[in-house]
């Protein structure tokens, strides 16, 4: 075929892939995942929840009360509160007094507010109702959870992540507006059942009826989708652990016929990931609030300080191992990678959606750093490179922004194997905490761009990672380092394929005493070689250290 004519097929090609592409995504898409004038006008300073499940009839009902400043000096006379449904706001409250009229589109509330001074405080009590949307297969699909335990009792919670916390009560349901002074979750249950969630307990209120409301609460700013219930027969045990900050309290709600088997089972874990976490990336974020596992039925999940646990008790993910090396059995993954967010996910939380891999690239590195810890680099090396059976370089990691829209799967492994490249490209462990420990620092508490994680990454190590970035989350292509020997001249040749341009990764190889660092490009480079440093280019060592595909050469032509 004709040049010419190839290419330009090839343009319409992309031309309307990316057309149908940008079409899947609708009003309510940008509604819900961007900063629309009627979101940005105000910031949440604190959410105050309470909610009455009725398990048997599946039904919900209860308020929030949002505390915001006005950020804007001249704002629309409407805020976008977010409520999916089939849930339904029933009245607004506006400042202790007023009723405020509302419309609402879809899962979007439009709320009619009058004037309000920049740099004032002002309150909307929502009050909601209905019969919520139930997690088909939670943690991965959202909602309410209601189900039975063993001994066939109510046993309920709720999960949301992507989803949104709109899934289960009224709020602005953007990742990048964390209620600034914290939250509290109130839940009124029966009197046999008990009510867990985030931080601590702060009140216990019996009422005429037989039922029971527990106030919980954090201090510090959380993510919406972080803010859950738990209600079931629980039974706790408390320990104090010394971490860097000092006494962090550890609380362990689990249910009752559990708790036996989860006092042996439990602070061990915890005691490991605590001294692991708080080695590489600094302090556990919320001292104020405590750190605390939560029984469940699914899996497990990352809420703030309330970290949900369903791992069954055993290592590994409900007993299986992704890296295949038998490695991951030794420890229990649900108790690590879950609370390893509690760093990048809720200490670090990300503003688009688009960026979850800042949360799951360094929580699923934060496995291979716990390894590390513990067993040591070798360990960790075999893990990681095992993990990597699991990418499917089907579509880049960040997909589109300002939708809501969550990228591939591969943003776990294949985020980790970016990190742990970069990790050895650097040569410098103390650097490369230091810049995880730094990045927990600078952004504590705060919501980022990925692009600010990315700059800081690349500023404190002092080269310039942004095209190694883009490689690895905008595209699906794998570097290729191709190797050539040159024996008769003992020089070694090398050069990269299928990058982007400019791509420009050190590689340091390393041997039990030997060193040599190299920096690959798109032309041919070499660099002289002995017998005794020749094997630093075995194919297996350079890519149990970088995620890069070795191929070695018989003629460099
Ligand atoms: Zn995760």
């Amino acid at each position: 075929m004709n040049r010419k004519l190839y290419f330009l097929i090839l343009l319409i090609f992309t031309a309307l892939s990316l057309k149908a592409q940008e079409t899947q995504f609708t009003h309510a898409d940008t509604l819900r995942g961007s900063i629309t004038p009627e979101r940005a006008w105000w910031d949440v300073m604190r959410y105050d929840i309470s909610v009455t499940p009725d398990f048997d009839k599946k039904y919900t009902s209860g308020f929030n009360n949002i505390t915001y400043k006005v950020v804007a000096a001249n704002h629309p006379d409407v805020m976008q509160i977010d409520l999916q449904q089939p849930l339904v706001i029933d009245s607004i409250i506006y400042d202790k007094k007023q009723s405020l009229s509302f419309s609402r589109e879809g899962d979007v509330y439009f709320v009619k507010t009058e004037p309000q001074n920049i740099e004032s405080e002002h309150e909307v009590k929502i009050y909601f109702s209905g019969k919520p949307h139930e997690a088909i297969r939670a943690p991965w699909d959202g909602g309410w959870t209601f189900t039975k335990d063993k001994k066939g009792r109510p046993w309920m919670t709720v999960t949301c992540q992507g989803l949104g916390a709109s899934i289960w009560y009224p709020n602005k349901d953007h990742q990048s507006d964390e209620p600034d002074r914290g939250a509290s979750l109130t839940m009124r249950v029966p009197k046999e059942l008990m009510a867990v969630a985030n931080g601590r307990m702060l009140a216990k209120t019996e009422h005429k009826d037989g039922t029971i409301s527990y106030k919980w609460g954090v201090e510090n700013p959380i993510s919406n989708y972080t803010i859950i219930p738990y209600i079931g027969h629980y039974k706790n045990f408390s320990e104090v652990y010394t971490g860097i900050k000092g006494d962090l309290d550890l609380d362990y709600w689990v249910l009752d016929y559990n708790l036996e088997k989860a006092k042996d089972y439990m602070p061990p874990e915890v005691h490991n990931l605590l001294d692991a976490f708080e080695y590489w990336f600094g302090p556990y974020p919320f001292y104020e609030d405590g750190y605390k596992l939560v029984e469940t039925e699914h899996t497990g999940m990352e809420h703030q300080s309330n970290v949900s646990y369903g791992n069954w008790y055993a290592g590994g993910y409900r007993g299986r191992d992704g890296s295949e090396t038998g490695l991951g059995l030794t420890w229990d993954f649900i108790i690590i990678h879950e609370s390893g967010h509690e760093w990048f996910g809720n200490n670090i939380t990300t503003n688009d959606l688009a960026d979850m891999y800042i949360h799951e690239s360094f929580t699923n590195y934060s496995e291979t750093l716990f390894l590390d810890y513990v067993y040591g680099e070798e360990a960790a090396n075999d893990y990681n490179y095992g993990i990597r059976s699991g990418i499917q370089n089907d579509k880049p990691v960040i997909p589109a922004y300002g939708v809501n829209a969550q990228g591939s799967g591969d943003m776990y492994p294949k985020g980790g194997n970016m990190l742990h490249t970069i990790r050895h490209s650097m040569d410098d462990d103390k650097l490369f905490k230091n810049i995880l420990t730094g990045l927990n620092m600078t952004f504590h508490n705060k919501t980022v761009d990925g692009s600010e994680i990315q700059e800081y990454i690349s500023d404190k190590a002092g080269y310039d990672y942004s095209k190694v970035f883009e490689q690895y989350l905008t595209t699906t292509k794998i570097p290729k380092l191709q190797l050539y020997i040159d024996a008769p001249n003992s020089k070694m040749f090398y050069k990269y394929t299928n990058i982007v341009d400019g791509f420009n990764l050190p590689l340091v190889l390393k041997g039990s005493e030997e060193k040599i660092k190299i920096i690959p490009s798109a032309e041919w480079q070499s660099v002289d070689i002995q017998h005794k440093n020749q094997y630093l280019f075995t194919p297996w060592r350079i890519e149990h250290m970088y995620y890069v595909d070795v191929e070695l050469l018989k003629s460099k032509d």
